[in-house]
């Protein structure tokens, strides 16, 4: 959670308002949200400090706001834009010629269609099960939700935090229909050893799917990275999100398959209706060409030499901040990263949580993760190229926040809080009851509004002590109550 508060906007619908009211109206709510440039917001946002590359992404999506990815034969333009861009993948990721595409809306859409084509795969499979390490990202949890398939969730190795290629194997059944690794992982920034656990796959028969959301752009532009893409046999798809470290807008994302075959159960047709006859390839029907445009552009203005650049870039600042943490007392880097993502623990001297508290305050935002089975909560922090030219700033002000967290100690659970959060059966939560616990947290504002406060720390603590399954229904209650 962060801690950027909402509000309703100042404009009355009834008359129409003039454009610069709607314009400074939008730049005063803009002004609440987290920087999305200058290299200081580092999660969320992806920033190449390349302003002529932002800004042919931005007219491109201007240009084809108003296209329809809906028909590829009415919008010839975007078929062909998308085209190019799943041959530049296929290229950057070692596809055989026969590899094929589509542009998704973000990485979610992208593993919900892998899992789905996994599933259609394989008709003859009751109750389809997909076998995922835990460090796989929650979308793949979510594409479990929807389509009705059981995630199975095996450790990942505790001291390398990479997957288990063995465990992995043991956790595979007759109904196992796609297993899943990360290039890298979100949480923590390492790849899971791809190449063993698409070999185990291939060997049953099964679907292989790299989860190269985060790393897709930058890993090809690195320099001894260990294999993950389709030059290993047994990988059958993986995902890319060029809003990420591609600098594209957001709203974009790839999903390629090794072949046709394999890809067919994401595409849907539906002549059951008396107008058009539906056909999809993505979740989306109606789509903006924006998007898609705006990554055709971008990834061009940038080319092939520039990325290389700016993944070597912000792989340098990594590594930098990284050997600099060793530096800081109460804090640690809790995995050597494989790429451009920091996961930092903090000692019994203080707590992650304020750490986070701290740096926002200093104009950094570093995203709590928490702690989860045997792992301690840590911070997480995407590095960018645009973050390459400040790592001294962003080191001296982790130093600093690690100060000042140590100096406060860690943040105190009411102990009877504390034992109340272990034992609630988050089932049986009503919604009063979701009231009283969000007020006892400290989330309660004027006549039953949320507030949020702008120091998460004794949140985030509470949060922490509470089981996954209550973190999930008090999160969704605050989301329920921000949205209402
Ligand atoms: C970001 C990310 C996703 C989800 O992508 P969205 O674009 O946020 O939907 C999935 N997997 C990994 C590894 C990611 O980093």
């Amino acid at each position: 959670m962060s801690a950027t508060e909402g509000g309703a906007t100042p404009l009355d619908w009834r008359r129409p308002a003039g454009a610069d009211e709607v314009r400074s109206a939008l730049l005063a709510l803009r002004a609440e949200d987290l920087p999305t440039h200058g290299g200081r917001t580092l999660s969320y946002v992806y920033d190449s400090g390349l302003s002529s590359a932002d800004e042919i992404g931005r007219e491109a999506l201007t240009q084809f706001a108003a296209a329809n990815g809906l028909d590829p034969t009415a919008f010839p333009s975007l078929a062909a834009l998308e085209s190019d861009l799943v041959a530049l993948a296929r290229d950057l990721l070692d596809g055989p010629p026969g590899t094929v595409g589509a542009a998704t809306s973000g990485g979610t859409e992208s593993l919900v269609l892998a899992v789905l084509a996994a599933r259609d795969g394989n008709p003859q499979v009751s109750r389809p099960q997909v076998v995922v390490p835990t460090s796989v990202h929650a979308a793949v949890h979510k594409a479990g939700h929807l389509l009705g398939i059981d995630i199975a969730s095996v450790p990942v190795d505790p001291l390398t935090l990479r997957a288990d290629p063995a465990a992995m194997a043991a956790a595979v059944t007759d109904s196992t229909v796609l297993v899943v690794a990360s290039a890298p992982s979100y949480a923590h920034g390492v790849i899971d050893p791809v190449a063993e656990i698409a070999a185990m796959a291939a060997e049953r028969g099964i679907r292989c799917h790299v989860d190269a959301c985060i790393g897709g752009w930058v890993l090809p532009f690195l320099d001894d990275v260990p294999p993950w893409t389709f030059a290993l046999d047994g990988v059958t798809s993986i995902s890319v999100d060029l809003h990420k470290y591609a600098y594209t807008p957001k709203g974009i994302s790839l999903l390629l398959h090794r072949e046709p075959s394999l890809r067919k159960g994401h595409l849907f047709a539906s002549a059951a209706w008396p107008g058009y006859t539906m056909l999809n390839t993505t979740l989306q029907s109606t789509k903006s060409g924006g998007p898609l445009a705006a990554a055709w552009a971008v990834v061009h203005a940038i080319g092939l030499d520039g990325y290389r650049e700016l993944a070597g870039r912000a792989r340098s600042a990594t590594l930098e901040v990284a050997e600099s943490v060793a530096g800081i007392e109460g804090l640690r880097v809790v995995v050597a990263p494989d790429s451009t993502l920091l996961a930092l623990a903090a000692d019994a001297g203080c707590d992650v949580f304020t750490v986070a508290d701290e740096m926002a305050a200093r104009g950094w935002l570093v995203q709590p993760q928490m702690s989860f089975a045997d792992l301690p909560a840590t911070l997480h922090l995407t590095l960018c190229a645009a973050t390459a030219a400040h790592t001294r700033e962003l080191v001296t002000a982790l130093a600093e926040s690690v100060a000042a967290a140590r100096a406060a100690g860690p943040v105190q659970v009411d102990p009877d809080l504390a034992a109340a959060a272990r034992q609630i059966d988050p089932d049986g939560l009503d919604e009063a009851t979701l009231d009283g616990l969000l007020a006892i947290a400290g989330l309660a504002g004027d006549g039953g509004a949320l507030r949020v406060p702008t120091r998460m720390a004794e949140v985030n603590a509470l949060l922490d002590l509470a089981p996954p399954a209550l973190r999930e229904a008090l999160l969704l209650a605050v989301l329920d109550r921000l949205t209402r």
